[in-house]
């Protein structure tokens, strides 16, 4: 059973040795039986996501809603699988399942709660790692539950070319907002005009001046900002919000890898303009997750919405794969495929 381990906990930016792959021998046998409760699933498509990082570093209980993986054992996460044995009634063998599962070729997973089956299979599964999976969720209820958005609003979207921007994004717009997003290269910038359909976008890592360039997009401010990387950019778009501006809190991507977090200089817009900020997690959501899709797949079916992913072969290649994340390396969802059946 191969298998993606990590050798020790990280501080910093996180590097490709600080995983291993290699062959494990764990026991692929579901506990006492067919009545366990477990599934023995194949791993189809894993996810690489930024809150990974957070768990590589050594925590204490309660520090974070998610644990600490642990060194010496295979990372776990989000991915695509097939059951191959159930212990559980709610699944059986050849269902297709998402959830958390682990990064080697099988797993037992015994967290079968953190496990939704997967009924649309006319999409590719490896969406389930993201416009059907977590980030999509986060796209999903972080929009539409945590900013209250109306027609005609103004949005900003940061790392918007990525799982979960590229989405927000492309809901903003069907609802008649006008949308700006920023991303870190020419080429994500040109995915955001020319394939979300994003109203401008621009390259942040070009702008010597944050708060001048969101002044020229936004000349009348900021009603909603999606924020995605934290640091100077929360500080410059402080000073872009309009009053009784939102801001939904989803993640701060650059502020992952400091030792010392990046301090927020401009919070006192908050008072001034009114601003409500507002973090979310998304299995906070997941009780959206029916709805979410009644609206999502006709919408991917009809070609309303589109998805990019950046795709990876093989186990050997997640590790690089996971690390790109923290240097904008992935264009659009990175997935890994373990197998494709
Ligand atoms: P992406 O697919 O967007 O990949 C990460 C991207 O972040 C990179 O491609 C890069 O794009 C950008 N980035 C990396 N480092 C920096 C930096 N120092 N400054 C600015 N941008 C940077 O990831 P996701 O869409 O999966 O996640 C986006 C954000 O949403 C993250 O902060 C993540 O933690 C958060 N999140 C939160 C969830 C929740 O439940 N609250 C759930 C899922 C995600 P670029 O080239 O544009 O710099």
């Amino acid at each position: 059973n191969k298998q993606v381990i990590l050798r020790d906990t990280v501080s910093g930016f996180p590097k490709e040795s600080d995983m291993l792959v290699t062959t494990g021998s764990t026991e692929l046998k579901l506990p006492e039986g067919s009545s366990s409760g477990a599934v023995l699933v194949k791993n189809l498509y894993l996810s690489c996501d930024p809150y990974m990082r957070g768990r590589m570093t050594k925590r204490h209980p309660g520090d974070s809603y998610v644990n600490s993986f642990n060194p010496g054992s295979p990372l776990t996460g989000y991915g695509v699988a097939k059951v191959l044995e159930s212990g559980d009634p709610k699944f059986k063998q050849g269902d297709f399942v998402w959830g958390i599962t682990g990064w080697e070729e099988y797993s037992v997973i015994t967290a079968t709660e953190a496990l939704f089956k997967i009924h649309n299979t006319d999409v590719p599964l490896s969406y389930y790692t993201g416009i059907l999976g977590m980030p999509g969720i986060t796209a999903y209820a972080g929009f539409y539950e945590v900013c209250s958005p109306k027609k005609g609003e103004t949005v900003y979207v940061s790392a918007a070319s990525g799982a979960v921007g590229q989405l927000v994004g492309q809901f903003a717009k069907l609802l008649g907002c006008y949308v700006v997003g920023s991303a870190g290269s020419k080429e994500k910038v040109d995915l955001l005009k020319n394939k979300f359909g994003f109203d401008e976008a621009f390259n942040y890592k070009e702008e010597p001046n944050l708060v001048a360039a969101l002044k020229r997009y936004f000349p009348e401010g900021i009603d909603i900002y999606f924020e995605n990387v934290g640091g100077k950019m929360l500080d410059a778009v402080l000073l872009n919000m309009r009053i009784h501006g939102r801001i939904a809190v989803c993640g701060m991507i650059s502020q992952y890898n400091l030792e010392q977090p990046e301090g927020v200089h401009n919070l006192t817009s908050v008072i001034s303009k009114q601003l409500r900020m507002e973090g979310f997690v998304a299995p906070s959501y997941y009780h959206l997750y029916g709805k979410f899709l009644e609206m999502v797949v006709p919408a991917i079916n009809e070609g309303k919405i589109t998805y990019v992913e950046d795709v990876v072969e093989g186990l050997e290649s997640a590790p690089a794969a996971l690390v790109g994340l923290f240097a904008g390396r992935n264009v659009g969802k990175q997935v890994v495929v373990v197998s494709r059946e």
